[in-house]
């Protein structure tokens, strides 16, 4: 079984073994949630990051997690919300899948994701939850070596969205009892 569960925090403050980042094609560093992993990890990970030659959006490659409680960075790349029309959807699924694919090849245990694609790239965020919880959930139904999957929110807003998608009792649920 996996524990999947949701909390406002700072992602590089957690300690599970890979915390994703939502980096940009060229992993060379950028704003948000980028910029505060790549200052928590030390300039290790920038160097190291170089040797990566960039990852296409929808992707995933992984780093050490340096100075980072984290024993690793799963570095991936979300789509650019342009309209939803131009498989941003797809893209941002694919952002999760592969992250998890990477970890469970690793034998991790523990992940950790932030909302990716929901501060600058614009991707509305309560559509971007309904994507990464259905997507994980979707994951985990083959058995791998991971116990927790953490979508480590930001606002107490975004941890709505999570909350009401990971409720035991969602609204498909309520629907299928009331029929
Ligand atoms: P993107 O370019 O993929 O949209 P951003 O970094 O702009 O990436 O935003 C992605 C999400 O990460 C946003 O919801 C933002 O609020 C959140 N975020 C920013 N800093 C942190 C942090 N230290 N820990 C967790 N989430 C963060």
């Amino acid at each position: 079984m996996t524990e999947l569960r949701a909390l406002v925090g700072d992602i590089t403050q957690l300690a599970t073994d890979a915390i994703v980042n939502a980096s940009n094609e060229s992993l060379l560093g950028g704003g948000g949630v980028d910029g505060a992993i790549h200052r928590a990890a030390g300039p290790e990970l920038l160097a190291f990051c170089r040797t990566l030659h960039g990852c296409a959006t929808g992707a995933a490659k992984v780093s050490p997690g340096f100075r980072l409680a984290a024993k690793h960075v799963i570095h991936t790349v979300g789509p650019v919300w342009t309209g939803g029309h131009n498989g941003e959807p797809e893209l941002l699924a694919s952002c999760y899948r592969r992250s998890l694919e990477l970890a469970a090849d690793l034998g991790l245990r523990s992940i950790a994701f932030p909302c990716i694609s929901t501060g600058v790239y614009r991707f509305p965020a309560d559509a971007a939850a309904i994507i990464a919880v259905r997507t994980v959930r979707q994951f985990v139904t083959t058995a791998t070596s991971l116990r927790e999957v953490v979508f480590c929110c930001f606002s107490e807003q975004a941890l709505g969205y999570y909350q009401r998608e990971l409720a035991p009792l969602g609204d498909d649920t309520r629907s299928e009892r009331s029929e």
